[in-house]
């Protein structure tokens, strides 16, 4: 990779004076960071140019790729900061700058020493504040402007591919909050792809001997269903000819990590899951989607309860889909995914996707006409973002709509802003929300329909003997889970 590798990729959409900037951002930062090794050995600049390279291949803006190659040019040498303002301008130093800020959040290594240690109450605790605490600093540098978060998840990408040349305490503690924070973080901005590569880079450093499980359990499964895969695939794509349907056919198979998520939740039985690969069938329109739907199942019986329309009703990160499970050829169970184009790149890059076509290449300002997705982010939230907050520039704040609250156990639950102990049990498990009885918050007990705030630890303690929900219930709490868990309870 070099220079003018990178400046091919940026030639397909970026016009000859951003090329020039894009150059002399590389030639700034070469001369920077001239001398300096990675861990890994090879030249320092082999890192901020590789970091530019994902970017470009999602194809970001030249400030965004001129700020990669400078993002830690000011790490190492703060008194650089001025000169970038005055060689780049006010938005690149901003952009380097906030990569820069966040940089300096870390969740200090000798506290998973500490928790490894001790694993009593107060470790935890001491824990998860950092953690809070950097996941507020980076929603907050977020809502300044999302592309610092394209430059750091570009950075944590190539820090994770070469993760091998740093040392074993240092690579568990990046592993690790990469699996805490920056994957959460992706999926929640629907980068997909994204969140499934960096847990599964993460994967191996962060819990070693889990992952040599699920590798040795799911291997030769993999190879099984593989068949299976192969034959249903000829067999859909014959039968889609038939009907004049154009589509693309591939097999997907299940990111090792989230694999191992789902096998903690049924029992370490790989038996129980049924999406350990899939097919998925990309078609042109939304018409077709539920046409090869009906084909579908015309010639395999689904199974029950396994259909699920995310086209008409949308994940809250605004991923959509058809989804279905069928007793495929010789009776073999098969996960059938069914999208458009359009779908299928929000699904992989979500919020990069989304960027990417509101982008006005000829104008720094973003008119706010071209933000049609802010409205999608806005569905999720239940309500429509006032447009003209978005006018300013490229300001993300619909996270102040949502809080993030944490389980004792350290998981991450986001809900509406106000949302209530209940809410907040019904997001753990049906049973939980039913039979509520007290709630703790950081520790303290409060009242069922307390305010929960960003950040808070939320304990529910259940009564065993409990009959069920209480009606009056219904009269605070936020999230239309608890809402409808609750009503039909009562019917
Ligand atoms: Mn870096």
């Amino acid at each position: 990779m070099t220079i003018n590798d990178l400046l091919k990729i940026t030639q397909k959409y970026c016009d000859p004076r951003e090329q020039v900037l894009i150059k002399k951002a590389y030639f700034c930062a070469e001369k920077i960071h001239q001398g300096e090794k990675r861990g890994t050995g090879e030249a320092y600049i082999m890192h901020p140019l590789m970091t530019a390279k994902w970017l470009a291949e999602n194809e970001l803006d030249a400030d965004t790729i001129s700020a990669a190659l400078l993002h830690d040019v000011v790490e190492n040498n703060p008194s650089e900061s001025q000169e970038i303002k005055k060689i780049f301008g006010a938005h690149i130093a901003e952009l380097v700058d906030g990569v820069t800020k966040l940089g300096k959040i870390k969740i200090k290594k000798s506290w998973f020493l500490l928790f490894k240690i001790f694993q009593n109450q107060q470790e935890k605790q001491l824990g998860f504040e950092r953690h809070v605490e950097s996941l507020r600093k980076m929603l907050m540098a977020m809502s300044k402007d999302i592309r610092v978060i394209f430059i750091k998840f570009a950075d944590r990408l190539h820090n994770m591919q070469t993760l091998n040349g740093v040392y074993p305490q240092k690579r568990e503690r990046i592993a690790r909050e990469t699996i805490e924070i920056y994957a959460p973080l992706a999926y929640r901005l629907g980068m997909g792809e994204l969140k499934g590569t960096l847990e599964d880079l993460a994967f191996p450093y962060a819990y070693p001997k889990e992952y040599e499980w699920v590798k040795k359990i799911a291997g030769p499964k993999y190879q099984e269903k593989g068949k299976h895969l192969e034959k249903a695939m000829r067999i859909i794509k014959l039968k889609l000819a038939e009907n004049k349907i154009k589509a693309q056919i591939h097999g997907r198979k299940k990111h090792l990590y989230s694999l191992y998520k789902k096998l903690i939740k049924y029992d370490r039985n790989l038996s129980k899951i049924y999406d350990l690969v899939a097919i998925r069938i990309i078609v042109d329109s939304v018409e077709a989607c539920y046409k090869v739907l009906g084909i579908v199942h015309s010639m395999w019986k689904p199974l029950l309860g396994r259909i699920k329309d995310y086209i008409a009703m949308p994940r809250p990160n605004g991923y959509q889909s058809l989804h279905t499970t069928v007793f495929g050829p010789d009776g073999e169970i098969l996960e059938i995914q069914i999208r458009t184009w359009k779908m299928h790149n929000m699904a992989e890059n979500g919020i990069a996707a989304h960027w990417h076509y509101s982008q006005d290449k000829k104008s720094t300002k973003i008119p706010k006409d071209k933000f049609e997705w802010v409205q999608e982010l806005g569905r999720w939230q239940g309500k429509l973002i006032d447009r003209n907050e978005w006018s300013k520039g490229l300001r993300l704040d619909f996270f102040e709509k949502r809080i993030f609250v944490f389980t004792p156990q350290g998981d991450i639950r986001d809900l509406p802003a106000s949302a209530t102990p209940i809410d907040f049990a019904y997001s753990v498990h049906t049973e939980i929300g039913n039979k509520a009885k007290l709630a703790k918050v950081n520790g303290k007990l409060v009242r069922l329909n307390h305010k929960l705030s960003n950040g808070d630890i939320v304990d529910v303690i259940i009564d065993k003997n409990s009959k069920g929900p209480k009606r009056d219930w219904l009269r605070f709490v936020k999230t239309s889970k608890a809402r409808g868990k609750i009503k039909s309870f009562f019917v």
